[in-house]
């Protein structure tokens, strides 16, 4: 459903890459794992994937057609079929969990919609389902500012789910968590995987996360693609 061909970014000023020649392609089901280091360009590839960032040279195909070759308005059809989530979370701090949750993750227009009270009963409901399944029920109608990092994180998973969406991206979701709440988010974010049959790709620093929820794995170094694979067949020495 997702098909990168020889995807290449490099930024303008830069001598090397950020990414170099990668292609891939992505099935519904597939719990993905990006892992390498600070500025191997897990963040630039996640980014072309929603069409956030250009490529140099290169496509990618959603469902067959080409994300470079939408105008605006398709694109942000595509971009609600992909819900995304942050490592800094992009919430709105003085919002409170329901008004982040209807805001939608690209729809800075809806947050007037927003405080003008104009959604939907429909919406409303839909919106407090998400926020019941992942687990903040209790905090609805409290102001995000207030929140734990944990709880922050689970605002912005609701709000990628209200989208309904086919694909969940995570650009270093759990990066500014602790370990035991990293592994309560990626538990979260396995059930709603399996309950949706969605394709997730996130991205990761840590090694053991990856192994422990990636169906495949995929490392990169220097902007090039050094393992696509099984997890249990990464070897992190190399
Ligand atoms: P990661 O997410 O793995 O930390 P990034 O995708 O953020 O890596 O960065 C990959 C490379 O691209 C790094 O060398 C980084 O410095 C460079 N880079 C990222 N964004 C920009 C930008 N806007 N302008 C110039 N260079 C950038
Ligand atoms: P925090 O940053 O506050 O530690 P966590 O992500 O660790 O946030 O979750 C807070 C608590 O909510 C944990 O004790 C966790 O077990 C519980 N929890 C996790 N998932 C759910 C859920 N789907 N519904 C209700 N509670 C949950």
């Amino acid at each position: 459903m997702l098909e990168i061909k020889d995807l290449s970014v490099r930024f303008q000023g830069n001598k090397d890459d950020a990414l170099s020649h990668i292609n891939l392609s992505f099935e519904k089901g597939e719990f993905v794992c990006i892992l390498g280091k600070s500025g191997a360009g897990k963040s630039t590839f996640i980014r072309c994937l929603n069409g956030l960032q250009k490529p140099t040279t290169g496509e990618v195909y959603w469902n067959n057609h080409s994300l470079f070759d939408m105008n605006e308005e398709q694109l942000r059809k595509i971009r609600r079929e992909m819900g995304m989530i942050f490592q800094h979370f992009n919430l709105v701090p003085r919002l409170t969990v329901m008004q982040n949750v209807l805001t939608g993750t690209f729809g800075y227009r809806s947050t007037f919609k927003n405080l003008l009270g104009l959604f939907s009963a429909e919406e409303i409901n839909r919106a407090k389902e998400t926020i019941e399944d992942v687990g903040l029920t209790d905090q609805i109608n409290r102001k995000v500012e207030l929140l734990s990092g944990g709880q922050k994180q689970r605002v912005g998973i609701a709000r990628a789910l209200l989208q309904q969406p086919k694909v969940f991206l995570g650009d270093e979701p759990v990066s500014s968590l602790d370990p035991g709440t990293s592994n309560h988010i990626f538990n979260l974010i396995q059930d709603i995987h399996n309950q949706h049959q969605l394709l997730t790709i996130i991205n990761v620093h840590d090694v053991h996360l990856a192994k422990r929820y990636a169906t495949r794995l995929i490392a990169l170094k220097d902007g090039k693609m050094i393992f696509d694979g099984r997890p249990e067949e990464f070897d992190e020495e190399k």
